[in-house]
């Protein structure tokens, strides 16, 4: 694992791909080499920015952060996009894999675009990208965009393993929003209405206006973090260079005030506590005496012939 570690570190790009299938493994011996893999990698991360980007479908998310990420490339960045998509979790489809995504970045040779992983829990995707993350920071990307759709708890997930979190919202056909929920607009750092164009312009204004007045009225996520609301057009090209501006001028203000370190070492030990959660369950569903009760039990709790936590007892095996 320490020449695996060597090789991504030197940017080797076969050894990225490589180690990134790895650290998306579930197996449980290639789980044992993740963890060495990631140890040996650590002194090599924390050298991105960590930017999450969230939106309904069809908003315009891939499209926008192609724009970004080709602007970040032109300006002498290497960028890596990750995407976490709890769709392909549960059905086997994917709302992001499905489509030919991103072709112009991923073209560059500065850039690397990792699609979702399928299968697992979403506490499991999430894992399988912050540890992708740190691989792709180790190969020497200093700009890491992980996408996710917004359509559930993904964002949390995401929102918890970034330093700022993008929301990306459209105008509809008339003024409307598409499908923005509130608790998404809480963990935004940034807003931008894309689709900022055409016929679309007037909407996306009325847009943008409606969002400032929603964001005022909440709690603010930091003190004294103003959210911008920033109209972009991922087709045109217009506002992406102002968008990338925010996100490098609110990066520089995190680590002018040492919030920086303070949310990323937060970050980390929260993962490990998520680490611990969702290994304790795997390993008490792996007792057969559990698999043997886990039907029964659900049952009879379902019925409510049982208290949860007596069912909840029993299965982690006290008497
Ligand atoms: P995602 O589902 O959020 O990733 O959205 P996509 O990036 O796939 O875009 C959805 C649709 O919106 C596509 O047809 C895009 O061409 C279109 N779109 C994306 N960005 C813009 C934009 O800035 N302006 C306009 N007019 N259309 C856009």
């Amino acid at each position: 694992m320490t020449a695996l570690a060597d090789q991504v570190s030197s940017g080797d790009r076969r050894a990225l791909a490589r180690a990134i299938t790895l650290v998306e493994s579930t197996r449980e011996d290639h789980r044992a080499e993740a963890r060495e893999l990631l140890d040996a990698l650590l002194p090599h991360t924390g050298g991105a920015v960590r930017i999450g980007l969230s939106g309904a479908p069809g908003a315009g998310k891939s499209t926008l952060i192609e724009s970004i990420g080709l602007h970040a490339v032109e300006s002498g960045h290497q960028v890596a996009v990750l995407a976490v998509d709890p769709s392909s979790t549960r059905s086997g489809g994917s709302v992001l894999g499905d489509k030919t995504r991103m072709s112009e970045l991923g073209r560059r040779d500065e850039a690397f675009i990792r699609p979702s992983p399928s299968g697992g829990t979403l506490g499991g995707v999430a894992r399988r990208t912050r540890e992708a993350l740190l691989v792709c920071e180790a190969a020497g990307f200093d700009v890491v965009m992980v996408e996710t759709v917004g359509v559930g708890q993904s964002e949390v997930a995401v929102a918890d393993l970034v330093d700022l979190f993008v929301l990306i919202a459209a105008p509809g056909g008339g003024d409307e929003l598409q499908g923005i929920k509130r608790g998404i607009m809480e963990l935004a750092d940034l807003v931008v209405v894309n689709k900022a164009d055409g016929d679309l312009l007037p909407a996306a204004r009325r847009a943008a206006a409606d969002l400032r007045n929603a964001l005022h009225l909440m709690r603010p996520k930091r003190p004294d973090w103003e959210v911008a609301v920033l109209l972009a057009s991922a087709l045109e090209g217009d506002g992406v260079p102002e968008v990338w501006a925010a996100l490098t001028d609110g990066l520089d203000r995190l680590r002018a005030a040492g919030a920086l370190d303070a949310l990323r070492a937060d970050q980390a030990v929260a993962w490990m506590w998520s680490e611990v959660r969702e290994e304790a369950v795997a390993r008490a569903l792996a007792d057969p005496r559990v698999a043997d009760r886990l039907d029964a039990l659900q049952a009879e709790v379902r019925d409510g012939r049982r208290a949860p936590t007596s069912a909840a007892a029993e299965l982690l095996g006290d008497p």
